[in-house]
């Protein structure tokens, strides 16, 4: 028997050393060393021996597969290297070549705007108020001098909740809000950006848009005063050259009331199909005060004035960008918002 075992370990030592693959010697090895291999079926036959010949060879056998499974280990790592050194002879890794790109996204340039706004009137000195979406009538429009048959007070161009109750048509309201709260102190200045609702729906206008509102109540504050905080604005906004103009207009909760323009930032003046051939876009509206509002608020027309602006965040991001349709601010198209 112990030659018979010998003559097992000669030969598969020899197999051993000639194996040129993993998967080679892995047989190998099972063939003499796993379950139903050369060794293990001899061992299992050991019972029909001795005490002392069963010892002797079983001792003689526990040698032989240490042996064979040391040099199955060893002819392993070797396999493993000769394998490496290849791959690493024939692989070449660019280490220069660029890698994948990560998609970061960015913000909506509407987004980017109302920053951008917040920013030079934080730098002014205005605190950021809001106020709710869904407001009541009072404050909508009867604290903001808006008469009773005023049109933006029909059904037909305002979302109604009740007769009483709708979605603010603009961001005004928190004028008076803000006034009540603040009352008596002195002084109030705020902007205030916030969403408001409206039924219309073309390629300039959207049922749900964005408006900035702005509110400075002091002493002595006269038009002076707006016009600098508005002209400021719009050099910081657009540029340092740009012009502009105001336009007598009327609102009910200011007075006077104006439009302000600014020189077109597309032909700079001179006329194009941006500015319909005038020079001139209108940016926002703006005025002092009206009295009646500062009673409202509950301060003495008498001893404070003030004056109150608002503007279309999308308007003064069509005009900074060159965006030609409201509609494409909402499409949340990738190709449209991956240029801002
Ligand atoms: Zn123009």
């Amino acid at each position: 028997m112990l030659e018979k075992l010998n003559e097992i370990e000669k030969k598969a030592l020899e197999a051993m050393a000639q194996a040129k693959e993993l998967q080679e010697l892995n047989e190998l090895k099972v063939k003499i060393l796993g379950r139903k291999g050369e060794i293990t079926l001899m061992l299992r036959g050991l019972k029909d021996l001795s005490p002392q010949e069963r010892s002797e060879f079983g001792q003689a056998a526990n040698q032989v597969k240490d042996r064979i499974e040391k040099l199955v280990a060893q002819r392993i790592n070797e396999i493993k290297a000769r394998d490496l050194n290849q791959r690493l002879e024939h692989e070449r890794l660019d280490v220069t070549l660029p890698g994948l790109p990560i998609n970061r996204g960015g913000k909506h340039p509407l987004t980017l705007i109302n920053e951008e706004i917040r920013d030079i009137f934080l730098s002014m000195g205005f605190a950021v108020a809001e106020g709710p979406e869904i407001e009541k009538d009072y404050y909508n429009f009867e604290a903001l001098n808006v008469p009773k048959d005023h049109p933006a007070r029909d059904m037909q161009d305002s979302f109604y909740i009740t007769d009483e109750v709708l979605l603010r048509t603009h961001t005004s309201p928190v004028q008076v809000r803000t006034m009540e709260a603040m009352c008596p102190h002195l002084p109030v200045k705020i902007i205030v950006p916030g969403k408001v609702y409206r039924k219309d729906d073309d390629a300039t206008h959207s049922p749900m848009f964005q408006q900035v509102e702005g509110l400075l109540i002091d002493k002595n504050i006269t038009f002076a005063n707006l016009k600098g905080v508005l002209m400021l604005f719009a050099q910081k906004i657009f540029n340092e050259d740009v012009k502009v103009r105001y336009r007598p207009s009327f609102f009910p909760f200011t007075e006077p009331s104006v439009e302000m323009d600014i020189s077109c930032v597309s032909c700079k003046g001179k006329g194009c199909r941006v500015c319909s051939h005038t020079g001139w876009l209108e940016i926002l509206g703006a005025g002092m005060v009206h009295p009646r509002v500062l009673q409202y608020g509950g301060y003495d027309p008498e001893e404070v004035t003030g004056f109150a602006f608002g503007m279309g965040i999308e308007r003064i991001a069509m005009l900074k960008y060159g965006i030609n349709d409201l509609r494409l601010f909402f499409d949340n198209d990738k190709r449209f918002l991956q240029q801002f």
